[in-house]
């Protein structure tokens, strides 16, 4: 049997509204929940979304009202308040995210409330992960969906993994030099690389997202793949397609005919250039306008001949940006009107609404042209939709090059959205086409799409969600070098927010026979007092609490000693413990003992929560040959007591699973962190390098294997480091 999906979308694929007191429901717009239906529908699986209404908006007993009735469509829902919805919503999804994946500006209004924005985006984004992990058990396939929720993908990582997680961006993702004005990327980044196949509309945005990464640092970059520490992430595109068939149905049905009675009739003897769109900064509506007025300028003998018919759909109507645009468009399209059209002859014929199914299908038909010609867009639907109607009738299509769709529909006339003599000429072409070659164009796009509809593509994409996989892969590992450590300082200098790991011997210290020298030097005090009043600084030990606050106690820095059992945070004096039974250790030191008694120079330390077996002064034959022995004399005591024994150091060391340095970190790792490094040097580190998000910069010090991005030499070249940063 398949395991369930759990769909999580910002929106849910049915809304609530609430009038004059009574609750009503109705189906979300937009071609996701078409796409999803044969899913959706599947009494396993899970929506999960925002169910279109303020928490303030609604009682308790309402909330559970509307609960109750979102289950009858296996809908789940995430209640967000007006608070949330103004600065998740409307503030940082729609007003940086949006504005700069499409390459237009952010308003400086928007800039200014950025810090607010990012706070409430990453609440939100917590909150999503918390209703999915309630909500779903292990074993789940998660398919998450678009802008609003970049964060999800590693939120649910952390606590899943070893669940499929797929994310599906809807929009354009930008070049990576755009992409890196944003303060916040690298988190964004580290969110969406949670999942295991990260999908856009086009390969350009694939590209645009590995280029990003490179950019960062992040992973090892390869065909359609990102090879991280541990996972492997297939980075892919699949193009949404449409309901073909339902479009085509559409243009056979009684009631599609009869508003194509109505359309056909108001627009008498004239070629008609049909615009269809949200009313958008991104979707180019002024420009449009502006490119009929010079069209009109250009070719007066079409003037009462031509209309162009504007479907302006509303949008996001509380964003100031969003009410401008209106505006600004409005009073071009008055003075086109004014300026050529007269009593009989309008030339914009502008619908400021949305409009049902039946009369935009027919809309559709009527058009002679479709001039879609977005400044940036993800995919572009109309387009296509437009196309597929097209089965009796003869329209053909203007699109941008910058439109999602232009990487499919090749036959289209293809313009660029940035030139308006392009925009122009493109018209001319359309107007003049001959019958035959446009019918020829369109066809092929019909052949397309109808084979590239919107259930191959979902379905597509849970198959690929089902084969990919938790690859483990020997990543390569990069010599620290300048270029890198000039990366890491710049990129500690621009974070407000900087938490730093280090691990204490072997990193910050040489090993040494002698304990005495392990002191850290008055040089190293400095340096780490320094670095303390910078970042949130953090030793990870294996060392006793003596050992740690004899040394390093006055410091202001966290404190973890004994790989996490021990934990003393900055500024305090008391110790915490991490409660464990330690029934085990009689149990555990006999072989201990034993071996250490048959091996010349071992020894068997105690400490408080783990048994160390020490072999750096013995001699390498009798070490080898008992640390064999000694490994298959603790594995039935260690499955017995749960115990993890892991090799350091000269050193093999036995303490209770779960007590190690990456649920240490993970304890203290601050999800506000922009910036993070750890530096270490044994297997015991390699937890922390594993627990961390990609974006963190991860250093080993000296040889072996590890999941680390860095390889330093010495500790003299991590001092270096620490002084650079300061
Ligand atoms: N649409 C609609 N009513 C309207 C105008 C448009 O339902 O009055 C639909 C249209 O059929 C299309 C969607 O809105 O499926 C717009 O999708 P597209 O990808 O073109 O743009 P988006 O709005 O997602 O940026």
């Amino acid at each position: 049997m398949n395991p369930s999906l759990i769909i999580v979308s910002n929106r849910l694929p049915v809304s609530v509204k609430k009038t004059d007191g009574v609750l009503e429901f109705f189906p979300s717009i937009g071609g996701l929940a078409t796409g999803l239906s044969s899913y959706a529908t599947d009494k396993r699986n899970k929506w999960i979304g925002w169910p279109g209404i303020a928490s303030e908006d609604v009682t308790e007993k309402e909330k559970q009202l509307i609960a109750t009735e979102l289950l009858k469509y296996n809908c789940y829902p995430v209640f967000l308040t007006h608070k949330q919805l103004e600065d998740f919503y409307n503030g940082y999804s729609n007003s940086i995210l949006w504005p700069l994946f499409h390459h237009t500006p952010i308003a400086s209004t928007a800039h200014k409330q950025q810090a607010a924005y990012w706070k409430a985006y990453r609440k939100v984004n917590a909150a999503f992960a918390d209703a999915v992990l309630a909500l779903s058990t292990k074993g789940n396939r998660i398919w998450v969906h678009d802008y609003q929720l970049l964060l999800l993908p590693a939120l649910l990582r952390q606590e899943r993994p070893n669940d499929k997680i797929g994310f599906f961006l809807h929009i354009p993702f930008p070049a990576a030099e755009v992409f890196s004005e944003l303060a916040e990327g690298p988190a964004l980044l580290a969110g969406m690389l949670g999942a295991d196949l990260v999908c856009f509309h086009t390969n350009g945005y694939v590209n645009n997202f590995l280029g990003a990464c490179q950019h960062y640092d992040i992973g090892i970059i390869g065909k359609k793949e990102i090879a991280l520490q541990q996972r492997v992430v297939r980075v892919t595109d699949f193009p949404m397609g449409i309901d073909y068939d339902r479009w085509v149905r559409a243009t056979k049905s009684r009631a599609v005919k009869a508003e194509l009675a109505k359309w056909k009739r108001k627009y008498r003897g004239q070629k008609v250039i049909l615009t269809v769109d949200r009313l958008d900064p991104t979707k180019g509506l002024v420009e449009r306008a502006a490119a009929y007025k010079e069209f009109l300028v250009q070719n007066p003998q079409l003037r009462g001949k031509v209309v162009m018919s504007m479907l302006a759909v509303p949008s996001r109507t509380d964003i100031d940006e969003y009410k401008r645009l209106r505006n600004r468009l409005e009073t071009l399209i008055e003075d086109v009107n004014a300026t050529f059209g007269n009593a009989y002859w309008k030339p914009i014929d502008y619908m400021y609404r949305s409009m049902p199914f039946e009369q935009l299908a027919a809309l559709y038909q009527r058009a002679d042209v479709a001039f879609i010609v977005p400044l940036r867009d993800g995919m572009n639907l109309v387009a296509k939709e437009f196309l597929a109607v097209q089965q009796n009738t003869s329209g053909i299509l203007v699109l941008s090059k910058t439109a999602g769709a232009a990487e499919e529909l090749k036959d289209a006339i293809v313009v660029d959205p940035t030139r308006r003599s392009t925009l122009v000429r493109g018209l001319g072409k359309a107007l003049a086409m001959p019958e035959q070659e446009l019918k020829d164009r369109v066809s092929n796009m019909q052949d397309l799409l109808s084979t590239s509809t919107i259930h191959v593509w979902a379905g597509t994409f849970v198959k690929s969600l089902k084969k990919s996989g938790q690859e483990l892969r020997t990543v390569r590992v990069r010599t620290l070098s300048p270029v890198h450590q000039r990366a890491i300082t710049a990129s500690f200098r621009a974070a407000d927010t900087r938490m730093i790991f280090l691990d204490y011997d072997g990193v910050l210290v040489p090993f040494s026979d002698n304990p005495a020298k392990c002191k850290p030097s008055k040089e190293l005090l400095t340096q780490l007092k320094k670095l303390a009043s910078l970042a949130n600084l953090t030793i990870v030990s294996g060392r006793s609490k003596a050992d740690l606050t004899e040394w390093l106690g006055d410091l202001p820095v966290t404190l973890i000693a004994e790989h996490g059992a021990f934990v003393r945070t900055a500024g305090k004096k008391r110790w915490q413990t991490t409660p464990t039974n330690l029934g085990w250790k009689q149990h555990a030191l006999r072989p201990l003992e034993k071996y250490a008694a048959l091996t010349p120079g071992a020894f068997v330390e105690e400490k408080e929560s783990a048994l160390v077996w020490h072999y750096r002064k013995a001699k390498t034959y009798y070490a080898q040959k008992y640390l064999v022995a000694l490994k298959r004399a603790l594995k039935p005591i260690a499955k017995t007591y749960n115990l993890s024994v892991q090799q350091g150091n000269m050193i093999l060391e036995v303490r209770p699973k779960g007590i190690d340095k990456g649920n240490a970190v993970l304890n203290l790792l601050n999800s506000n962190s922009e910036f993070i490094l750890a530096i270490g040097d044994d297997a015991t580190d390699e937890d922390m390098f594993a627990t961390l998000p990609a974006s963190a910069y991860t250093i080993k010090v000296g040889r072996g294997r590890t999941l680390a991005r860095y390889r330093a030499k010495n500790t003299n070249e991590v001092l270096a480091l620490i002084k650079k940063l300061h």
